[in-house]
């Protein structure tokens, strides 16, 4: 592995010059033949906006000295540039002064939704359907796109096991299977079939690579993993996003072995550009090339500009490191010049692609009143926040609530908050204007009297802010005496509990991922007067909420759900929408188990001769509270007939899986089936189980389906102990059921 990384450097992936193979390519090679080297490494540098643009920037330079170096080509790229006025105002800085009047192309952190704004990623991956990713990804492109940007830094496709890190609600969970079907859905859903269309923008995985397994969960922070985990859990959604053709790599802060990943060839040039053929261009993150320097990897900046730029690093995101230093480097021969084409090609290539060079104000024409938070994108958004929810726990049938004749007390500051709904990264969202829970319900009930509100202590005590560290109220407890009495006059409470939505997200690890503030005195005053308590939880990761799951008959996993969250999640308390999602990320029992994953090797097994010496807590069993892939439903579904193909099949054959859902149930709902295998002896480890398929399906009450899963020697190849991609002969065992923990269990062979 050490040999792997410090590998002496081979240029993997530098595309050789002067061999188009298409139309495009020529343009391209026929464009970079007229540039100077000064141009081309302008087309490498990415600033954000200054004062003018949307505010103060802290780094860098001012406005004018700005404006001045688009005008002689030293930008090729712009980040925080919104609306379709000031693109198109910087945008002819470049078309109309610069020697070969290049268009800048307009990045913007583009989420999960633009100005109508959809579930947090964590969430949509919980409906367990690419398709409501890809549509969530669409419209925010098509917002986006008439806002006069041309690429989003997204999806973020880092697996992470650890609810401490902050920005587990930015990704789709613990899993690579299903991490790279969002993934690939996601890009699909930006990029659509045609990059130069008025309705797609560019997208960006990221943030390559491992940048989800920072150590104890603390953002930023060293990662330290073997190449097998790397190979097998963290880069394949990476790697889907690419096959789904993704513009652009976001690369990572962090270090892998002590090597920043913005220098690090292994996983640029090997691998990425290498491997996988890659052949659109890598962004750094936000200063990583600076970072450099910083993780003492480079004694200045422009040693750390030499290293980025060697790796495979093709742009510098507010770095200041390329325009400054690669002149000078390749004049001095300690950068090959043909690594700045390289680089330069690939950025060039994506903007053809984009169509700027056919009209690079396209976007600014679009229609921007008209595309952004309309009515069918609304609709859209309410529809993926429905399928996002997890129902967690219903005990005797409390939920769904009636509409009429029962009085629902509806208590704490999250079910009155029109903003947390609206998640950390909200692009250009406008404040506050998520529908609340409380809203919601309103809307629902046949009878306003029949719903009362009581906030309780209040919960944040300032201003939330991208920027700003939240002060949780631990020193008020005001309002619980409040939220007690009307718990006790009505028949059911609904009490919206979990984080502020800037809890989580970039810079929000926490070590403490319980209820916060006054929320657990209130969750018990509440319940010690009125038992029918349904818990809404909204937050963006996994919560230990041991007390509460052994207590309260019915907890609703509702994260933060976008602009119609409060409507979404009326839908499923009144049984208008029949919950089907599942988790994607294990719920630890307590934050001492962190990290914590279902697909772990089988070290961790019990032993049952009763002796302390095996892995595990003394005083915390090994299993999580509520398991990947758990989530209920209102009806029940029972699966029969597991029958396979054959019971062995050669690395040529197909292994068919075949189980029989049927829904026992009274209402009709949605069921994910999923298929998951063990891989019992390898070169290497294998873990105890792997997702290796799912299905959603619709079953009418009481209606069946023979659901059929195909699996191949591909769908069960791993990195290794010979360092390649194979499935290894043996015995698998193989279950079909309805969480990671309950199935039908089956076995085969592979010879
Ligand atoms: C984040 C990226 C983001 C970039 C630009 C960085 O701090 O890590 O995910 O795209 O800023 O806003």
């Amino acid at each position: 592995i050490v040999t792997a990384l410090f590998s002496p450097l081979v240029f993997h992936g530098v595309q050789a010059q002067n061999q188009p193979k298409t139309e495009m390519d020529m343009k391209v090679e026929e464009l970079l033949s007229k540039m100077t080297l000064e141009e081309k490494i302008g087309q490498l540098n990415q600033y954000t906006a200054r004062w003018e643009m949307t505010g103060p920037a802290p780094t860098g330079s001012s406005e004018q000295e700005l404006l001045e170096e688009i005008k002689s080509g030293q930008v090729g790229s712009m980040l925080n540039v919104t609306g379709a006025e000031a693109t198109l105002k910087a945008q002819k800085l470049a078309v109309e002064n610069t020697r070969l009047g290049i268009p800048l192309i307009f990045g913007y952190d583009v989420i999960h939704g633009y100005k109508t704004i959809f579930p947090i990623p964590l969430a949509t991956a919980s409906s367990w359907d690419p398709s409501a990713a890809e549509l969530s990804a669409h419209i925010a492109a098509v917002e986006a796109a008439a806002s006069g940007l041309h690429w989003t830094f997204a999806p973020m496709v880092d697996i992470s096991r650890d609810a401490r890190w902050g920005r587990v609600m930015e990704g789709a969970g613990e899993d690579p299977y299903l991490g790279a079907k969002m993934a690939a859905a996601q890009v699909r859903g930006f990029q659509g079939d045609d990059l130069s269309a008025d309705n797609t923008i560019a997208a960006c995985a990221k943030h390559f690579a491992a940048y989800g397994f920072a150590e104890a969960g603390r953002d930023y922070n060293t990662v330290e993993i073997s190449e097998y985990t790397l190979q097998n859990m963290v880069l394949p959604p990476f790697k889907a996003a690419v096959e789904a053709g993704v513009a652009t790599l976001m690369n990572s802060f962090n270090v892998i072995g002590g090597l920043p990943s913005t220098a690090n060839p292994h996983l640029l040039r090997d691998i990425l550009k290498g491997e996988w053929d890659f052949d659109g261009f890598v962004v750094s993150d936000w200063n990583s090339i600076g970072e450099i320097k910083n993780h003492g990897v480079a004694p200045d900046l422009k040693e750390a500009a030499r290293l980025a730029i060697i790796a495979g690093s093709d742009m510098d995101m507010e770095g200041y490191s390329y325009v400054p230093f690669l002149k000078e480097l390749v004049d001095e021969g300690l950068v090959d010049e043909a690594l700045i084409d390289d680089a330069a090609r690939r950025v060039l290539r994506i903007k053809f692609e984009l169509g700027l060079f056919d009209d690079p104000y396209k976007y600014s024409k679009l229609d921007e009143q008209g595309l952004v938070l309309n009515e069918e994108h609304l609709q859209a958004a309410r529809e993926v926040a429905r399928k996002s929810i997890v129902l967690l726990k219903n005990e005797n049938n409390l939920l769904p609530l009636k509409k009429e004749g029962q009085k629902i007390a509806v208590i704490g500051d999250l079910a009155d908050d029109k903003d947390s709904p609206i998640g950390s990264w909200r692009a250009q969202a406008i404040a506050g204007s998520a529908v609340s829970l409380l809203e919601g319900i309103e809307n629902a009930v046949a009878d306003q009297n029949a719903v009362a509100f009581e906030r309780g202590p209040v919960y944040v005590s300032n201003e939330p802010e991208f920027t700003k560290h939240l002060q949780i109220n631990h020193t008020d407890p005001t309002g619980i005496d409040q939220a007690v009495e009307l718990a006790q006059k009505m028949d059911v409470v609904v009490l919206a509990l979990g984080e502020n939505c800037f809890q989580s997200g970039e810079g929000r690890s926490q070590t403490d991922i319980g209820l916060k503030g006054y929320q657990q005195q209130l969750l018990e005053a509440v319940y010690e007067v009125n038992k029918n308590v349904v818990v809404v939880l909204m937050n963006g990761r996994p919560l230990v909420i041991d007390w509460m799951a052994e207590k309260v008959p019915a907890i609703v996993e509702a994260w933060h759900l976008g602009s119609e969250a409060g409507n979404a999640i009326a839908d499923v308390l009144f049984g208008d929408y029949n919950p089907a999602g599942k988790l994607t990320v294990s719920f630890p029992r307590s934050v001492g188990q962190c990290p914590i994953y279902y697909n772990h090797f089988s070290t961790a097994r019990a032993d049952d001769t009763g002796t302390v010496f095996w892995s595990h807590y003394t005083d915390e069993s090994n299993d999580p509270l509520f398991p990947f892939g758990y989530g209920l439903s209102y009806t029940t579904f029972e699966y029969s007939n597991l029958k396979l193909s054959a019971s062995e099949i050669s690395a040529d054959q197909t292994l068919k899986v075949r189980v029989e859902v049927k829904n026992t149930g009274t209402v009709d709902g949605e069921e994910v089936v999923q298929l998951y295998v063990h891989d019992l002896y390898g070169s290497i480890a294998r873990p105890v189980k792997e997702l290796k398929g799912f299905e959603k399906i619709f079953l009418k009450a009481g209606e069946s389906k023979t659901v059929e899963f195909e699996l191949t020697a591909d769908d069960l190849a791993f990195f290794g102990a010979d360092r390649s991609w194979k499935a290894e002969p043996g015995d698998f065992n193989l279950w079909v059921g309805t969480n990671s923990q309950m199935g039908l269990k089956g076995a085969f062979k592979l010879k």
